[in-house]
């Protein structure tokens, strides 16, 4: 017997698992039969494919007994098993970077974690909400050796050697207080209804039932046994046989959220290629879902045969959101998971399922509530898609959103274009940091005085994807933190006010010297005398910041500062004799507009000196 101890997430989670009074405990069945299930996937493959398991001798099935005495519960499946090491590994630490910061995000506040809980499946710990000891007896298919491993979750766990007969798992629950009516053929029956129904293997209840003679007297007990699942495949059933509530539990087993999905698509392709997709949307995103190493959310099934949950290019990376099933008729069953990506009849499937999805969320797009909803959560995959997927990039610009200077909440390019005013050349955007700053940033005063709405980029990809996006339906996009965008405002009276301040504009050229590209007189400035643009092709200040983060090589590019022809401060400067005043005063138009700009100043001493000796002038 040899002593262990849990990794220290898992410790946090068991403690977590074992305190907080979580009101779903019942999902401890659905994950560890979700497991069970699993195995006997994994397993079914090799059987099928690989010569080693050929011979086995392999009855897949899943057997459910209690104890009301002991008030255990065990749960016994026929699948792959464990041996030594895969205990360690599976059962004592946490691999998934998934659930490691879901970890990372515990605060200790019962209430808080237990919200958690709800939107993150934690497996076989679930065990522990409703057991004081978990015990797991288990064989790998192919090895000789079997194992017990022992936990009073605790800190540490205990594994031993064990005899079993077939390869497997066995899993004893020895409940609580807070599990004890899952010691009963009742308790456990509805919970596996909802949660497993279509689990594609039969789960068996085993349980003993008292007999009576004609007399009515009690002769005995009989061990008794019932199936308790359909153990069908819910995606094969046509979609007139499937209630609402089905699709929903469904995807609660699937996808170990414990909310209801946002949308639920069920596909049946029949012709040159069969096949079978149910996908749903998630009503939050996944926790992973910005993490490099997130976890696939599809499985792929051939003639309903479990093939991988490990692929993640069964969709594009842009929709990694979806969670559900491909099934294809077409494949062969041995299709090597290594060439899975190069495979001609799965790249079809993928390419008409994007199309379905994509159409399924235009139809959503019409409920603008729901889509508000959707939106929050996915906006940001979806304009990723719009530089990653150009064949579907007409129909991703008809979903993605954006915030707008005219109106609160989410705008469409298609709503934007019909605003637009008959005379308008553009569509007109600014990108930054943060949306409020943006909103009042004094690169947009021109814009409000004519009335002309610009869209709000504040996501930090917007940099990045906008641009290349060029134009939708035949208007150009323009940024309006670029020096040209403004031509487009431009009339005669700006020339005749631009060449008044040539003499001024080249003064404070000198003055900044390598702290600017240029000094230009602006005309879209109203209020404020100053603003920072950028030259036509060079990076805005937030994507050089942005590439260099991601350790890329950014040339230095210089801003360039527009000053507002007609504004009282920039009138006075054209007089002014004083020429340290006239010094303090262009640094500080500058400087303002850094600030306006969400830029760090270099140097915020002077900064302040400055102010302060104009400052005291005033007073
Ligand atoms: P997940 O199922 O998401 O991987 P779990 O906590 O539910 O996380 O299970 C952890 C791991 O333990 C599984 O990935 C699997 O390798 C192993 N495991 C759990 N239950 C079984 C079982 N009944 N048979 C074989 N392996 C199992
Ligand atoms: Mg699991």
């Amino acid at each position: 017997m040899a002593k262990h101890q849990f990794q220290t997430e898992v410790n946090q989670l068991l403690h977590l698992m074992i305190h907080s009074l979580y009101s779903n405990k019942e999902i401890f069945l659905r994950e560890l039969i979700s497991n069970a299930s699993d195995a006997l996937d994994k397993l079914k493959y090799l059987t099928l494919t690989d010569e080693k398991y050929k011979e086995l001798k392999f009855d897949p099935r899943i057997e459910i007994s209690f104890d009301s005495d002991k008030k255990t519960l065990t749960i016994k499946d026929s699948g792959i098993g464990m041996n030594q090491e895969d205990l360690v590994e599976h059962l004592g630490t946490i691999a998934k970077s998934g659930t490691k910061s879901f970890v990372e995000k515990l605060t200790g506040d019962a209430k808080k974690d237990s919200n958690l809980i709800g939107q993150f499946g934690v497996g076989f710990y679930a065990s522990y909400m409703v057991a004081d000891k978990v015990e797991v007896i288990t064989k790998k298919a192919g090895e000789n050796e079997a194992y017990s491993w022992i936990s009073d979750g605790k800190g540490e766990y205990e594994i031993a050697s064990a005899s079993r007969d077939e390869q497997g798992t066995t899993i004893i629950l020895h409940l609580n207080d807070e599990g004890k009516e899952y010691s009963s053929r009742w308790g456990v029956k509805s919970v596996i209804e909802k949660y497993s129904n279509h689990i594609p293997y039969p789960i068996f209840m085993e349980f003993k039932e008292k007999e009576y003679d004609d007399k009515g007297e009690e002769k005995g007990e009989v061990q008794k046994r019932e199936q308790a699942n359909a153990a069908t495949a819910l995606w094969k059933l046509s979609k007139s046989d499937i209630k609402e509530q089905e699709y929903n539990d469904f995807y609660k087993t699937i996808s170990h959220d414990n909310e209801d999905p946002m949308l639920c698509v069920h596909t049946k392709a029949e012709g040159t290629l069969e096949y079978t997709t149910l996908f749903y949307v998630p009503k939050k995103a996944p926790m992973d879902l910005y993490r490099v190493d997130y976890k696939a959310g599809v499985k792929l099934y051939v003639k309903r045969v479990f093939i991988t949950d490990e692929e993640k290019e069964l969709l594009p990376t842009y929709l990694r959101f979806v969670r559900g099933i491909i099934d294809s008729e077409d494949l062969p069953l041995n299709v090597s998971r290594e060439i899975l990506q190069q495979n001609r009849i799965l790249a079809n499937i993928k390419s008409a399922s994007v199309k379905k999805i994509l159409s399924e969320l235009k139809k959503l797009s019409k409920d603008s509530e729901k889509y508000a909803e959707f939106i929050k959560e996915y906006n940001r995959p979806l304009k990723e898609g719009l530089y990653q997927d150009f064949t579907n990039k007409e129909e991703l610009l008809e979903l993605v959103r954006f915030k707008s200077n005219k109106v609160d909440g989410w705008v469409s390019l298609a709503e934007y274009k019909d605003r637009m005013k008959a005379d308008q050349k553009a569509i007109y955007y600014i990108t930054g940091e943060n949306e409020n700053n943006l909103k009042n940033s004094p690169l947009l005063e021109a814009y409000k005085t004519k009335d002309i709405e610009v869209l709000i980029m504040a996501d930090e990809i917007d940099e990045i994807v906008i641009p290349s996006i060029g134009s939708y339906k035949e208007t150009e996009l323009k940024s309006v933190n670029r020096t040209d965008t403004a031509d487009d405002l431009k009339s005669e009276k700006d020339e005749t006010a631009a060449k008044e301040i040539e003499e001024t504009l080249k003064k404070m050229k000198e003055i900044l010297g390598e702290d600017v590209k240029d000094v230009k007189a602006s005309v879209r400035l109203s209020d404020s005398p100053s603003c920072l643009v950028v030259d036509q092709n060079d990076p805005t200040a937030q994507m050089a910041h942005m590439f260099r983060a991601m350790g890329q090589e950014m040339p230095k590019t210089l801003p360039i500062l527009e000053i507002n022809p007609t504004h009282p401060i920039v009138l006075k400067l054209k007089t002014m004799e004083d020429k340290e005043l006239f010094e303090d005063v262009t640094r500080l138009l500058f400087e303002q507009a850094m600030l306006l700009d969400g830029a760090i100043l270099k140097n915020p001493s002077e900064f302040a000196k400055r102010l302060n000796s104009i400052l005291s002038k005033a007073i």
